[in-house]
This record gives structure tokens, sequence and C-alpha cells, in this order.
């Protein structure tokens, strides 16, 4: 088979099409035949070397849809020619996080595209609990987005609890995950702030765009503040948001696109109750619940550009392209 591997790390990555053997599956195993695979900062910080992982596996890729190509023995869950998702947490399922549900706590895990040969190949083997099987009426595209995208902006949401009336803010709205916490943000019925330079984040849930710049003028000027701020950017930008919440309010970050770290003033944080809330992929429950919704159409990403595989090194760097406006995938 054909696939897109790192033989060394280094920023920007390079990948190269590579043939391999097929990923024959074992005990309790499937081999998925991929159709759309979903592109992510994950997948770039991996081969560029700035997730630290020690890994023998080269293939990135958490994020994908497929169909069941073989199974091995003892599965009975999916057969050939189901359609699945994939759930890119592995999990051992007896742990004291995954009893309790927290599959993506699990402390022998790990992720799809890191510890165990990912996506970015014609064919991926997987235990079969990382798959779920989806009505293969839904759009393909679509469904390759859930692993990560999708789950993560879904488990963020439900751990700050954003309800009724509630007014939302979220940094990088456009982004891979922003355009989903925008849609599950306004599902739940808050009132959605976006901050992206793009139009189309009105579409998509939002219910206000700010940008960056304006940001400040526009909280002085209306009185507003925010019971909940998303804030993967990291850096001062992150420590800085905590200023825009109110009372009681819960600033969320599953990520540091700029900075892993930042000044917190601990003075207001106990003053004024709040909460910082770390959020990391989703729960193997949470990930049916969000493929459901994405063959549902309830959420949906919006898609930029679509490469093939042979072209996997420019579709992982087209994702700092500042012109970027959407969604990368790539279609096998
Ligand atoms: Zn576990």
């Amino acid at each position: 088979m054909k696939a897109a591997v790192y033989m060394e790390k280094r920023d920007p990555p390079k990948l190269e099409i590579v043939d391999l053997p097929y990923p024959e599956p074992g005990v309790g195993e499937v081999t998925v035949k991929l159709k759309y695979v979903g592109v992510n900062p994950i997948d770039y910080w991996i081969a560029g070397g700035r997730y630290p992982l020690e890994s023998p596996n080269r293939i990135v890729g958490s994020e994908g849809y497929g169909v069941v190509d073989s199974v091995g023995k003892g599965v009975d869950e999916v057969s050939v020619g189901d359609a699945v998702s994939i759930y890119p947490w592995l999990y051992c399922g007896s742990c004291k996080y995954c009893v309790r549900g927290l599959e993506n706590l699990c402390v022998r895990g790990g992720i799809i595209g890191g510890i165990w040969d990912g996506c970015y190949a014609e064919y991926v083997k997987l235990p079969v609990n990382n798959v779920v099987k989806v009505d293969s009426s839904g759009r393909e595209e679509y469904l390759a987005v859930a692993g990560v995208s999708a789950l993560t902006a879904y488990h963020a949401v439900e751990l700050a609890e954003v309800s009724k009336r509630e007014s939302v803010l979220v940094y990088g709205a456009s982004g891979n995950v922003g355009m989903f916490i925008l849609q599950y943000s306004k599902i739940r019925g808050a009132t959605v702030y976006g901050i992206s330079r793009w139009g189309w984040i009105t579409s998509y849930g939002a219910d206000y765009r700010l940008s960056l710049d304006d940001l400040e003028r526009y909280i002085s000027e209306y009185g507003v503040e925010f019971d909940v701020i998303f804030n993967p950017v990291g850096g001062n930008l992150f420590g800085e948001s905590l200023k825009y919440l109110s009372k009681r309010g819960r600033l969320v970050t599953f990520g540091g696109l700029k900075s892993m770290s930042s000044e917190i003033d601990i003075a207001s944080l106990y003053r004024r109750e709040l909460r910082i809330l770390g959020s990391t992929g989703g729960s193997y429950l949470e990930f049916k619940r969000v493929v459901q919704d994405l063959a549902e159409e309830k959420v949906f990403p919006r898609i930029w550009k679509i490469f093939s595989l042979e072209a996997a090194t420019y579709a992982l760097r087209s994702l700092f392209d500042p012109e970027r406006s959407g969604k990368i995938l790539i279609k096998i």
C-alpha cells in the first residue's frame, strides 16, 4: 500500500510516499481502507518534532473515515464493507480513567498517528474499539473530521458546561476546532462571539465576529463580559483573556498554538472565582455522539482544500498558510 511517512523529524515536515505491506489485522483488529483523512496541527507537530514522542511509527494522521476492508479473529462488531469513522485515542478499557469513561486520559493510551501508524495511507490497521460504524449516507468529507476537530470541540464545550443565556468568546474561531466550538455553543443556546478575520464564521454558529485588534475596544464600548472563553492560542493572550471573564467565568484551553506558557493574574483568579480548564480530545461515548451529529449534519466543517496523498507534505504545510480558511483534507 501507499503511505506518506516522515523519515526524520524536521520543521517544516517532509513526508515521502513509500510502498508498505498491507497491514493485516490481528486478533480484535480491523483494517480500514481510507477515503478521507483530516489534516491537523498534531500531525505537523509529530512529524515536525515539537510533539514529545518517541515511537518507531512513521505514518501520521489521527483523523479519518473509510470502509472496513478486512477483520481479524474475534471481531463481530463490524463487517467488511461497513463505513467507519476513527476514534483516535488508543485505550486499555480497564484503567481507572477508562472505567469512568475517560478513554482520552487512559494511562496506557496514546494517539493514533503518534504511537501507532496513522491515516496518511491507503489502509490503517486499528483495534476494533477504535472504529465506529456510521451511516454511509452521510457526507464522507464530514465524517472524516470527527476524531480530532469535532470531538475536541464537543468535549471542551461539555467540560465548560456552556449553557443557555451565557455568552461565549472563541479565539481561533475559524480553526479546525474553533468552527465546531461555535456550533456546539450555539446548540446549547449561548450567545457566541468568534474572533476571526473570516466572515463565514457567522454561518457556523457565531452571532458576532470580532477581530483581535478590535476586541479591547469592543468590550469597553459595549460592556460585554464572557461566561466562557475558549483560547487555544496560548502565550500572553491566554492570561490576558482572564480579564474578559465574568465572575465565576471559565477559561478553557486545548492547546497553545503560539506558546505553551503564559502569565496568570492569581488575584483576579481567586477574587472573582474564575476557573481555568484544560481539555484534551474526548471520550469514546462523546465520539459516537459527534459522529452521529456529523452524519445528520447538525454540525459540519468548512472545507478549504482537499489534497491527494502524494501531496501530503503540502497538505501539512498548508495548515499554517495565512490564507487558510477552513479544514484541510486528504482524499485517498
Ligand atoms: Zn485505560
